[in-house]
């Protein structure tokens, strides 16, 4: 049995900068700050950390409220942006979902979108029913915290000797797979700059080819 641990921006779907659209305008929304996020670069982040960052960059404290209250307008703006920017899953993935249900597997996530967030980004696409459970930014803003959060919750439905695979598309990604004892699979559909993902235990181009990714995931 082996418990899949999938990333969500760049790795299961792509959204053309949609979520920083939606946060730019809760930003607006909230607090009248134009262009908030500029400069900020979120690859591999969680949005626990974005949102506190970007609000101390505005010389804003983000307590427990507001980081609620934040993530109900975040939320609100998220679905319109979706749309505008034409969200889509990335190469070969519906067929690749298709396939891991001939295998014995448990369908995790490990994303830094809130979890209303990965709802919000995956259900229209189809494939939010796909995921048991899984880790996510509200579990933590680090990285390595929020996968353990999250493989806490998907061990409860596999056998003791599961093996886990994490898949992502970044730096941050590959280094908290392996911080959590995961073998790493990572796809270039993302935001990877050369180099970033060597340490990967394999590397994909996308999941276009069927039989490599299975064999990515499993050998
Ligand atoms: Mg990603």
């Amino acid at each position: 049995m082996t418990i899949l641990m999938f990333d969500i921006d760049g790795t299961l779907s792509r959204s053309q900068g949609a979520g920083t659209l939606a946060m730019s305008r809760a930003f607006v929304e909230l607090y009248g700050i134009e262009d908030a996020l500029e400069g900020m670069s979120f690859a591999g982040r969680s949005d626990s950390w974005i949102v506190p960052t970007a609000l101390a960059n505005h010389g804003r404290s983000c307590t427990a409220a507001e980081l609620a209250r934040f993530q109900d307008a975040y939320i609100g703006h998220l679905s319109d942006a979706l749309v505008e920017r034409e969200a889509e899953l990335c190469p070969g993935v519906m067929a690749l979902l298709d396939a891991l249900l001939d295998h014995e597997v448990v369908m995790g996530l490990g994303t830094g979108n809130f979890r209303r967030a990965a709802e919000a980004k995956l259900a229209p696409l189809g494939i939010w029913d796909r995921f048991i459970d899984g880790g996510f930014g509200d579990d933590h803003a680090n990285r390595t915290s929020l996968l353990m959060a999250g493989l806490a919750r998907l061990r409860l439905h596999a056998s003791d000797d599961a093996e886990v695979v994490v898949i992502g598309d970044t730096r941050n990604d590959v280094e908290a797979g392996h911080d959590i004892g995961a073998k790493v699979v990572a796809v270039k559909t993302g935001y990877a700059k050369a180099g970033d993902l060597d340490e990967a235990d394999a590397i994909l181009d996308d999941f276009g080819d069927l039989p490599a990714s299975i064999s990515a995931l499993f050998d």
